[in-house]
């Protein structure tokens, strides 16, 4: 007999976060963001919801080669350009497009002469401070780009610190058009962050994220609702036991949770070895939200390798083979994530390779 855990990704939803991410911003091309896996999804389950896109951007060149191999003829993006000289003939072979961040990378195009014509990002760091040539670096480092006969089109490119939080983006926006001033080409600045909230930044090419996915950038759950982005991905599971608690009875290791009242509990086929995070709360005055057959409870006790406790006071008809939800339709991933003081992008490339998936 199988766990009953089990994640399940809904192309209909990434469909419909995809067109989310054309309405926000109309007058661009989007280049989907399936790095990590497509963020824990998986490359092949998620290329049936998004092949309506422009593009795809990336990590590397494994993930590259398995999307052509899935049929995909359009653009890639090599986000952060790892290759070495060797790559170069495979990136030019599958007709890649790369991030080109640092001087080392300009040396390696500039001995290569590769055959084919290479189409390029070259990125600016405008204060995010991780990959990019620094502003007053930029013009330089385009010319030399541009000098090599074997470059086609070189887009702008870099990417935003703090789109989702105080600081904003206007420095980081300013210090990019001062730098491209006069020079041609497109652009590509806004990650999800800036595709919902700042217009200003869209230009040529938005490059989103983790909003195709249905949750957020700040990790508020509002904001999905706000912006009618519909869960990629539920992890769901069931109960496999039941105890009945008597008051002063503690639950799981390190007798964390302490019932104050006679109570039922259910023991649910998730732990922290499906990915489910170990620190998830559940004692003292946070506790972390799930679903039992619909009905909002919570955690209880600490995680533990393959199972967790769950409070069954509100729903006092489940038992053994009650359906649970740990996040997805219902319960918003970056609900759970926030109670655990993290963000959902963690929890969803978390989902550990013994969990069974299913596209819906
Ligand atoms: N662009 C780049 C260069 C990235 O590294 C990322 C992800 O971190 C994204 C776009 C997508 O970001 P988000 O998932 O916040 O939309």
């Amino acid at each position: 007999m199988p766990r009953p855990i089990r994640a399940t990704i809904f192309p209909a939803a990434l469909r419909h976060n995809l067109n989310v991410a054309r309405r926000c911003a109309p007058q661009s091309r989007v280049w989907s963001i399936i790095k990590a896996n497509a963020y824990g999804h998986g490359i092949e389950r998620v290329f049936a919801g998004l092949r309506g896109t422009d593009g795809f951007g990336l990590l590397d060149l494994d993930e590259a080669v398995r999307l052509r191999e899935l049929g995909w003829e359009g653009p890639i993006l090599l986000l952060e350009g790892f290759f070495k000289p060797e790559d170069i003939a495979l990136i030019t072979q599958y007709r890649l497009t790369t991030t080109v961040h640092c001087e080392e990378q300009l040396r390696m195009l500039e001995q290569a002469r590769p055959a084919g014509p290479l189409s390029i990002q070259l990125k600016m760091n405008t204060g995010m401070n991780r990959l990019g040539f620094r502003p007053e670096q930029y013009r330089a480092a385009w010319e030399r780009a541009r000098a090599m006969p074997w470059i086609g089109s070189i887009v702008h490119m870099m990417h935003f610190s703090d789109a989702d939080g105080e600081r904003g983006i206007a420095h980081q926006v300013q210090a990019f058009d001062a730098t491209v001033v006069n020079l041609p080409g497109e652009a590509s600045l806004s990650n999800s962050a800036a595709t919902l909230w700042h217009p200003a930044a869209h230009r040529h090419w938005v490059r989103p994220g983790i909003m195709l996915y249905g949750a957020s950038p700040t990790g508020i759950a509002a904001d999905v609702a706000q912006f009618d982005l519909q869960p990629a991905m539920s992890l769901t599971s069931e109960i496999i036991g039941v105890q009945q608690l008597a008051p002063g009875d503690t639950v799981g290791y390190g007798s964390r949770f302490t019932a104050d009242t006679a109570m039922r509990i259910g023991v649910v086929a998730c732990g922290y070895a499906d990915g489910y995070p170990r620190h998830a709360p559940g004692w003292g005055d946070t506790f972390t939200p799930v679903l039992v057959d619909g009905t909002r409870t919570r955690m209880v006790g600490r995680v533990s390798m393959d199972m967790l406790a769950v409070d069954l006071t509100p729903c006092p008809s489940a038992g053994v083979g009650t359906p649970v939800t740990l996040w997805g339709e219902g319960l918003s991933i970056d609900e759970v994530a926030a109670a655990s003081g993290t963000i959902g992008y963690e929890l969803m490339c978390a989902v550990a390779p013994r969990v069974p998936v299913s596209v819906a």
